[in-house]
């Protein structure tokens, strides 16, 4: 029997993207002739015709399956619904915005031959990537290796292979939403990498920004409820900001410019107003986790699934 390869995508408005991604899976597939494969592509909620696209192609071709989300949960979230519906043997994820070769999937098999269970790709550098992104994209990982005991490499992304071993492992993990880059440290197994040099993104736009990232980061959950507290942090944080530098500057006029300036009473009220900002932002921060404890607590499942082509319905 000819081991099965699963590819999971998730897709948010990819509508010109899938198709051309479709094609050159496709060349890689038909040149892997010791597999056989599935194509699963997770629709999060796109809102132009990426839905029709995917249906178009599960038209032509049954090897390609599709899950379509009632909304857009987010990109985690939405390659979770593919994993646990990938029947694999081995597992690829990968983007829908044709940013991750699928020329490097025979490699990742290869390395997999070998007995890896998780192969990742390494990014090396991005052409055009973006001045802002590149160098929030580093902070970001500093701060979370710095914040947490996993250690991420900068150019890691949801682009990998893994053994159905390691997917079951995972998918039996409850929290929601996954933060797959660091869970592929976390589960233990010994990671393999495979290095490239990422393309330029062909159509649509990155959807990642500096607050998806961090948002990324906390692993939180919905945002509608986070998004007072987000608010609360942010107040707090201002406060200490401004009185912080009002502090400065009224420190530095009295003892550098004229002593009376500034009673010392003034001066007491800005160091509270300084704690009080640094207090508001951590009551916030400490609310967060309350929110996450509430919110798995509650139980919810991490999705919604509206149809699926070419599979049961496991919703
Ligand atoms: N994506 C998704 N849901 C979202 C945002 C993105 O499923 O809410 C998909 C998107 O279509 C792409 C992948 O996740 O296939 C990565 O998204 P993007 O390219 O915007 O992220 P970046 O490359 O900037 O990390
Ligand atoms: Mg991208």
């Amino acid at each position: 029997m000819k081991k099965l390869l699963s590819v999971v995508i998730p897709v948010y408005n990819e509508e010109k993207n899938v198709t051309l991604l479709y094609q050159g899976l496709l060349k890689i597939t038909n040149s892997l002739r010791r597999y056989r494969y599935e194509i699963i592509f997770v629709d999060d909620g796109s809102t132009d015709r990426t839905w029709n696209e995917i249906k178009d192609i599960n038209q032509k071709d049954a090897n390609v399956k599709g899950i379509s989300l009632t909304r857009n949960f987010g990109h985690a979230t939405a390659l979770q619904a593919g994993l646990e519906s990938a029947l694999g043997d081995l597992v690829v994820m990968m983007d829908g915005d044709l940013q991750h070769p699928p020329e490097l999937i025979p490699k990742l098999i290869k390395e997999w031959g070998k007995g890896n269970k998780i192969v990742n790709t390494l990014r090396i550098n991005t052409e055009n990537i973006g001045f802002f992104k590149k160098i929030t994209s580093q902070v970001f990982y500093k701060i979370l290796s710095y914040f947490s005991s996993v250690r991420i490499n900068a150019g890691e992304a949801d682009f990998r292979l893994i053994d159905k071993e390691v997917l079951t492992k995972i998918n039996n993990l409850p929290e929601t939403p996954k933060f797959y880059r660091g869970i592929m440290h976390w589960i233990g197994y010994e990671i393999t990498y495979v290095k490239y040099t990422a393309r330029e993104r062909r159509y649509g736009k990155s959807s990642y920004n500096l607050q998806k990232m961090t948002e990324l980061a906390r692993a939180g959950l919905t945002s509608f409820s986070v998004r007072p507290l987000k608010a609360i942090i942010a107040i707090g944080f201002l406060i200490f900001v401004v009185f912080s530098a009002g502090l400065l500057y009224t420190l530095f006029y009295k003892f550098l410019i004229y002593y009376d300036a500034f009673s010392n009473s003034f001066i007491l009220v800005m160091l509270i107003m300084v704690v009080t900002g640094l207090m508001i932002s951590f009551q916030g921060i400490i609310a967060i986790y309350l929110v996450d404890i509430f919110n798995t607590s509650m139980n919810r499942p991490a999705y919604v699934i509206r149809s699926t082509l070419g599979q049961k319905n496991n919703a």
